[in-house]
């Protein structure tokens, strides 16, 4: 399975001001993402094997998991790493109205600033789903939006050994931004045998910087 999303064909062409598909940093540098945070017993995990790298990230936290454990989000920050807005609950917004979808995004920003101090945080569409009026009412409104370049697939049921399979096979290209998850430990395993190989690779790793 090519872990690069057919999408990205159409959405590398829009300014990176709108749709972020690729870092900005000069370098061998790789943006790790970390999608339906926090997670009570994942992500404690997660965050010990990135300190333990010396790797920052970014955590695209869905608002209503984020007010559960505000102690890990707190965790998050202290850390070093970049908040992101992943929606308040995940919903499919494909079945949301425009005034429900920017409620959504809204919600989580609010609450993400008490930790960050950011009033507007990069936004991941929930399952990737993008309808036209609210991609543009975030280019309208200034809100960018954190796609992915390289996808994980660490939600899908191919057990990790595949996983780390496919990431041998294609390996990441400087400037990519990976799509991963910490709600489950799969994340966990794929990286804890992949980060040495991309280390040794030359790669460093940075959080997306807020627009
Ligand atoms: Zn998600």
């Amino acid at each position: 399975m090519n872990p690069r999303p057919r999408k990205l064909k159409v959405l590398r062409w829009l300014p990176d001001r709108w749709v972020l598909t690729r870092g900005v940093r000069r370098g061998r540098v790789l943006y790790l993402t970390f999608d339906d945070g926090p997670h009570p017993e994942h992500t404690p995990a997660l965050l010990a094997l990135l300190a333990k790298h010396r790797v920052r990230a970014t955590f695209f936290l869905i608002g209503q998991q984020a007010e559960r454990h505000p102690e890990l989000v707190r965790q998050i920050v202290r850390d070093g790493h970049v908040l992101g807005n992943h929606s308040w609950t995940h919903p499919q917004f494909e079945r949301l109205g425009l005034a429900e979808q920017r409620a959504e995004i809204e919600r989580t920003d609010r609450f993400l600033q008490r930790f960050d101090g950011v009033a507007r945080h990069d936004f991941r569409p929930p399952r990737g789903v993008m309808p036209r009026p609210m991609v543009l009412d975030c280019i309208r409104r200034g809100r960018r939006i954190a796609y992915w370049s390289y996808d994980s697939l660490d939600y899908s049921q191919r057990p990790t050994e595949a996983l780390i399979d496919t990431a041998r096979r294609y390996p990441p290209k400087a400037g990519e931004i990976l799509l991963m998850h910490d709600d489950s430990v799969r994340s966990l395993e794929l990286l804890q045998t992949m980060l040495p190989v991309w280390a040794a690779d030359g790669f460093i790793f940075e959080s997306l910087q807020p627009a």
